[in-house]
């Protein structure tokens, strides 16, 4: 399907190629000193989870992108189109479920939140934030999932996390982006454009149902110790750190190629579901 938005001249035609490992080694590299916080260590909002509503029912999947005001996401770096990365790792990941994802790739196409009262979120803020924002029903044939960009970090049991990139409220459509975070994880833009990326696309996996959250494994994959993550390090489920190369993935980056984030065993668990 086509994106709600005008890309950037040439995007459309670029051949997307399969699988480069050394992009996660430069992942996991650039994220050493801050880490995906998921949803692991969070009760689950309710019985009446997304995932569960999610599979066999629904036409189109929208994501609504919310951003407080000097939080906006990054659009673009060097002509390269950022949110085409999403984009097409999520309609690559659902494709087999014949579930067309509609993902807004300028600013112009998300909502502008303004500036928020506070500085820093717990996990209740960012559900109100999220249902002021939120369009669709769980029940809908037409199902949303609400991303915000907050320019402030997660107040977790008390504690603010300056090392928590990205979170999916367990059982829900919501992630929520903390882009300080994004913003000091790399001293390089290009960098900081694919954390956010990568980010964005390893927390929405959650809301789909990996690894083993609401949907089941097909295969032995499921890094149990570490929550509902991916024991492929080559995966975006993937659950931290490593060390690595950069600049071979920052050439392809920008030339727009080699963007495929789930590991072949999150491709088949959704595909099967
Ligand atoms: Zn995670
Ligand atoms: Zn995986």
């Amino acid at each position: 399907m086509k994106s709600s938005n005008t890309n950037q001249i040439g995007v459309n035609s670029v051949n997307f190629k399969r699988a480069n490992h050394g992009f996660f080694l430069w992942f996991l590299s650039v994220i050493s000193f801050a880490q995906f916080s998921c949803n692991d260590d969070i009760p689950a909002a309710s019985q009446d989870r997304f995932v569960d509503n999610l599979y066999g029912n629904t036409t189109g999947l929208e994501l609504i992108i919310a951003y407080e005001q000097g939080a906006d996401p990054y659009t673009s770096f060097g002509g390269f189109d950022n949110w085409r990365i999403t984009d097409y790792n999520l309609n690559q990941l659902l494709g087999t479920q014949k579930i067309p994802v509609k993902v807004p790739h300028v600013l112009d196409s998300m909502k502008n939140l303004g500036v928020l009262s506070q500085n820093n979120y717990t996990r209740q803020n960012i559900i109100d934030i999220a249902a002021d924002v939120q369009r669709y029903s769980n029940k809908d044939s037409v199902k949303s999932i609400v991303l915000l960009f907050l320019n402030g970090y997660l107040i977790k049991d008390g504690v603010i996390e300056t090392r928590v990139l990205g979170l999916n409220i367990d059982g829900s459509a919501v992630v929520a982006i903390f882009k300080p975070v994004i913003s000091a994880s790399s001293s390089k833009e290009a960098e900081k454009n694919m954390v956010e990326q990568s980010t964005v696309t390893h927390e929405i996996g959650h809301v789909l149902g990996l690894v083993n959250n609401g949907v089941p494994t097909t295969s032995l994959h499921h890094d149990q110790a570490n929550g509902s993550h991916c024991s492929n390090a080559n995966c975006v489920m993937y659950w931290k750190n490593g060390a690595g190369e950069v600049a071979q993935y920052i050439d392809r980056f920008t030339r727009g190629q080699d963007i495929t984030l789930f590991g072949e065993q999150c491709m088949a668990d959704i595909k099967a579901k």
